[in-house]
This record gives C-alpha cells, sequence and structure tokens, in this order.
C-alpha cells in the first residue's frame, strides 16, 4: 500500500476512535507546507546532475515542525509526506514540544563523491534556507544523512541568518550535537522494548532477537541487546542476511562492518536472504529499515512473538486491519512510539542550543528513558481507554493531543 495512503488511514482509525470532528480530522491530515525543488550540481567529472529536494511540514500546532531529512532513491512526494505525518503524531505520542515535517532528496548517495554529497546539501539548503529555523522547522539526520550533512546545513544557513546551531539536531558535537543522540533511535527502541517486555514478565537477557537493518539504528539496537545479555541469532541488511542460532558475536560484527567488511563474508555465521530473515524464528523481531516490510502477503509467515518498529512504518495496514499477526498472538509495538527515541534527543540537543550549556551523557541517557517510560505508560492507558491495540492506543495518543492543542488556539 501506498506509504501516504497506509498512514492517512491510520490516522483516520484514530480519529474515529477519538470521535474527532470531520473537519478537525480533514485539517490534521493537510499538511501545512509542501516544499518541492530543484537541485542541481556540478559532479566531479565536470557534469551537471539534477536532483529533487522535498521538504514537507505537516503539522505546527505545538511547537517548531521536526523531522529528518532522508537521502535514497524511494525519496518521493507521498513517501515524505507519510514520514512527516508520522513525526507530527511521534512529537506529539512522547509530549515534546514539536509538530512534525520530513526532507529529502531522491538520491543515491552511495553513487556521490562526499564533495558532490556536500554540494548537493548545500544546494539544497539555499533553496530552503528562508523556510526552515530554529523556531519554525528543525531537520535532522534520517536514513543516507549523518551528523556531517548536518554540519554542511547549518553553514550553509548560517551564510544567509548568521550562526544558529539550533536550526538542525544531529551535528557533529564539536558544532553543537550533543552527547548520545548517534545511539538514540537505538537506546530508545531498546528502552520501548524493556518497557513492553516487562509487561509479560520479560527480559532481554532471556530472549532472541533478529534485526532487519543495519545502519546506525540497527547496529545501536543489536550493540545494546548484546550488552544487556540477549541474544541476536539473525540479522541482514540490503546486501544480504546472516544466522547463528547461538548468538551473533556483535562487536567484532561491528568492527569488521567498521573496516569495510561485507556482512556475508563475517566469520562464523550462516547466510541466507533478507525474505528467511523476516521469518526467521525468534522472540524478538526488530525491523530498522524501509518501510512498507509487513504486508498481507508475508505476514502470516512471520514467526517472532513481539515486533519492535524501531523502522518508520514497516507494516502496512492492511496486515493490521486484517489482524493477520495479532490472531496468531504477535505484540506490535508501533514505530511513532518505538523508534522516538532519535528525535527524543533531538530536542535534548535543540533545549542544549538555546540554553548554551551542553549535557553529560549521562543525563542525556536518563531523560531519554525517562520521556520513554512516560510515554509508555501514556499509550497503554490509551489503549485501556478505547480497549485497542498498541498501534491505536499511540495514534490516539498522538492525534489527541495535537488535536486539543489545535482547538486551544482557534483558526481565527
Ligand atoms: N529521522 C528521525 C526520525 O524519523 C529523527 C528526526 C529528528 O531527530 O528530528 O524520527
Amino acid at each position: 500500500m501506498n506509504s501516504l495512503v497506509a498512514t492517512s488511514r491510520n490516522f483516520q482509525r484514530a480519529a474515529r476512535l477519538l470521535g474527532l470532528d470531520s473537519k478537525l480530522e480533514k485539517s490534521l491530515l493537510i499538511p501545512f507546507r509542501e516544499i518541492k525543488v530543484e537541485c542541481t550540481v556540478k559532479k566531479d567529472d565536470g557534469t551537471f546532475m539534477s536532483y529533487v529536494g522535498f521538504r514537507v511540514q505537516h503539522d505546527n500546532a505545538r511547537g517548531p515542525m521536526k523531522g529528518g531529512i532522508r537521502y535514497h532513491p524511494e525519496v518521493d512526494t507521498d513517501e515524505v509526506n507519510a514520514l512527516a505525518q508520522l513525526m507530527t503524531w511521534k512529537t506529539a505520542v512522547v509530549d515534546i514540544p514539536y509538530g512534525g515535517a520530513k526532507g529529502g532528496i531522491g538520491c543515491s548517495p552511495g553513487e556521490l563523491s562526499m564533495r558532490e554529497l556536500e554540494r548537493l546539501t548545500r544546494v539544497f539548503t539555499q533553496k530552503i534556507h528562508g523556510l526552515i529555523g530554529t523556531y519554525t522547522d528543525v531537520p535532522a539526520p534520517d536514513m543516507g544523512t549523518n551528523s556531517q550533512t548536518m554540519a554542511w546545513i547549518l553553514d550553509e544557513y548560517s551564510k544567509f541568518h548568521g550562526y544558529s546551531p539550533g536550526v538542525v539536531t544531529g551535528k557533529p558535537i564539536g558544532l553543537g550535537g550533543s552527547l548520545g543522540r548517534e545511539a538514540a533511535t537505538g537506546r530508545g527502541a531498546i528502552c520501548a522494548a524493556e518497557a513492553l517486555l516487562a509487561e509479560f514478565g520479560k527480559s532481554i537477557s532471556e530472549l532472541t532477537f533478529v534485526i532487519q537493518g543495519f545502519g546506525n539504528v540497527g547496529s545501536w539496537v543489536a550493540k545494546l541487546i548484546h550488552e544487556k545479555g540477549g541474544k541476536v541469532i539473525a540479522l541482514g541488511d540490503a546486501s544480504g542476511a546472516i544466522k547463528n542460532p547461538n548468538g551473533i558475536d556483535i562487536p567484532a560484527l561491528i568492527m569488521h562492518k567498521t573496516a569495510g567488511g561485507a556482512l556475508r563474508d563475517f566469520k562464523g555465521v550462516d547466510v541466507m536472504d533478507l525474505y528467511e530473515l523476516l521469518v526467521h524464528e525468534c522472540d524478538v523481531l526488530i525491523p530498522c529499515a524501509l518501510g512498507g516490510v509487513f504486508n498481507r502477503e508475508n505476514a502470516a509467515d512471520v514467526r517472532a512473538k513481539y515486533i519492535i518498529e524501531a523502522a518508520n512504518h514497516p507494516s502496512d495496514p492492511e496486515a493490521d486491519e486484517m489482524q493477520i499477526l495479532s490472531k496468531r498472538g504477535v505484540v506490535i509495538l508501533p514505530d511513532i512510539y518505538a523508534n522516538a527515541g532519535g528525535v527524543i534527543v533531538s530536542y535534548f540537543e535543540w533545549v542544549q542550543n538555546i540554553q548554551g550549556f551542553m549535557w553529560g551523557e549521562d543525563r542525556v541517557n536518563m531523560e531519554l528513558q525517562k520521556y520513554m517510560r512516560k510515554a509508555f505508560n501514556n499509550v497503554k492507558a490509551m489503549c485501556k481507554t478505547h480497549d485497542c491495540n498498541l498501534r491505536m492506543g499511540a495514534f490516539a495518543l498522538g492525534v489527541n493531543r495535537v488535536a486539543r492543542t489545535t482547538v486551544m488556539r482557534g483558526w481565527e
């Protein structure tokens, strides 16, 4: 299912659950502003290449709009719209004072040199600098972008507006970034998993895990599971998947990958294909990559007991609505809660920039845990009130907060 249709469908189900007025529902669905710009850059070989850059600002009722910038070939209007909308509900679920936005450029970052990426990022920033800002819209890293990308955006933005560290988050530490930001999405997903598992009297150390995606989020999730004594029995990225029923040596694998090694060349594991990874038997499955992973075709084959959605919209609502997974007792912790750790620590980074005061890493991690725990309890309470699953509980919580603030502000 198209990602925008899918996200809007979850929103509409939550709106119905809450009994929202249909006019309010319509106003919450329409994005505040959609930006689409041409980005033409000179390549290293002297030729030119043109890309399309997007920034969708979905809602700002609760504060400045917030969300990552993705560099990926699948970036298009609908995908960015869906992700921007998800950011609005996500920031509301974890109760940080932001709205939602998302941006991106349809490109393959792996095929561009560092100099080309820098030029592309600067051209994109030149096109959107008037529409972002510390108190209007604050970008951050997402798939295909990182702290270096944020440094270029900050530098380019500052040429027009003066030095403004709060205009982006996920910056390098030396430029006003926050300690703990890089690990934050992974760490948040682990806090979320612990909160869920505790409801069933379980802990990470006694369980087996499968991780799909081994980029920033997936590798932190794997590292933290390993540190907590859990067993990662299979993992994979776009290049392929590996398994070891006795547990993969995660620190060694991270070293292997950092040295440029491919997953399939890692010693002591068996190679398998990506579908096998998804349906591999385990206690907890954690998707950490692109959306649209579970759908009506494959959901019946999934053999995990719990799914922690560290990726954005990995589950197609059709599979949810047909209750393919839940009928078999699979419990899904939804993306707008499970992967909110990144934007929570982005909020701490922004607060530190405004305060002009740097927090220690312990404080960052402690506050992150506090926000994740509180949000879990809030989601649980919503599930009880509306007798619904965790996804609808999270959507209802987020949508209700945004709706209440919108009404409070009025329309005059
Ligand atoms: N890209 C991340 C997300 O999807 C982080 C966004 C942010 O920190 O603003 O939540």
